[in-house]
């Protein structure tokens, strides 16, 4: 659980790069335990799951930091703080994860510098995004957000696509130039059947990941799990966990 709150707003001194980092080594250290502890508990291996750590809303200079301290995967949710941040850290070496509700217009930027996108949720984004990627000469690991709050036709209001219209959307992926169909990823309902129960849910989310890796073997990431639930996510097969708030600090403003 997030246990330590922050307030580095005040400090700027010459000790704060210093003092951030150690919190965020420690911060990590946590995490990597209870990443370890929820594998040995499942009964998987350590290295099944990649740990991918959601830095919206914190400056370049924390991902830099977290680069030092050897992570390897980030994430962000809005293009507006995601592109400038890709870019300052362009040195380092990460895989950047986009994981926020796509607008099509901003489509073409997170196209540079986004190695996955996480929130593939309808025909209209997968077109858009295989023109981008094409236009730039990348090929973007796509992972469809599935909405287990919705019933198809029903609109969803934190985007993801129902699970009966999977398979449709997954052909598409498939079938789109300079994209990748490379799994399934979800978000834990607030309402709906699986509203307080992530651990069916991310059940639910796995059966899912099945069905479509009988048609697509290779689309086998399964990004499930945030600080709040990350063990019911490693139980039920994620491959993926977005961490932010248990590595960085409880963010300023809920988002
Ligand atoms: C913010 C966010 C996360 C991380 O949430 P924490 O609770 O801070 O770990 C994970 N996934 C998505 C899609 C997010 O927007």
């Amino acid at each position: 659980m997030t246990d330590r709150r922050t307030d580095h707003g005040a400090d700027h001194g010459a000790g704060h790069s210093a003092d951030r980092g150690a919190e965020l080594a420690a911060n990590l250290a946590r995490v990597e335990e209870r990443i370890t502890r929820a594998c040995v508990t499942a009964g998987r291996a350590r290295e099944d799951v990649t740990l991918v750590v959601v830095t919206k809303t914190r400056p370049a200079d924390d991902v830099r930091l977290l680069a030092g301290l050897g992570v390897r995967h980030v994430a962000e949710n809005r293009d507006q703080e995601a592109a400038p941040k890709a870019e300052t850290c362009a040195d380092l070496p990460l895989t950047w994860h986009f994981v926020g509700q796509l607008q099509t217009n901003k489509v073409r930027s997170v196209a540079r510098y986004a190695d996955f996108v996480h929130s593939v949720d309808r025909p209209r984004l997968v077109g858009a995004l295989s023109s981008a990627a094409e236009r730039e000469g990348r090929r973007i690991g796509c992972l469809l957000q599935i909405a287990l709050d919705r019933e198809a036709g029903a609109a969803g209001g934190r985007g993801g696509v129902a699970p009966e219209e999977v398979g449709e959307l997954a052909e598409e992926v498939a079938a789109a130039p300079g994209l990748r169909l490379a799994g399934v990823m979800t978000v834990a309902p607030l309402s709906g059947p699986y509203a307080g129960r992530p651990g069916a849910a991310f059940e639910r989310l796995g059966e899912i990941s099945a069905a479509l890796r009988a048609n697509h073997p290779a689309a086998d990431m399964v990004s499930a799990g945030m600080s709040g639930d990350l063990e019911e996510a490693v139980a039920a097969g994620a491959t993926h966990v977005r961490i932010g708030s248990a590595v960085l600090g409880v963010r300023p403003g809920l988002r």
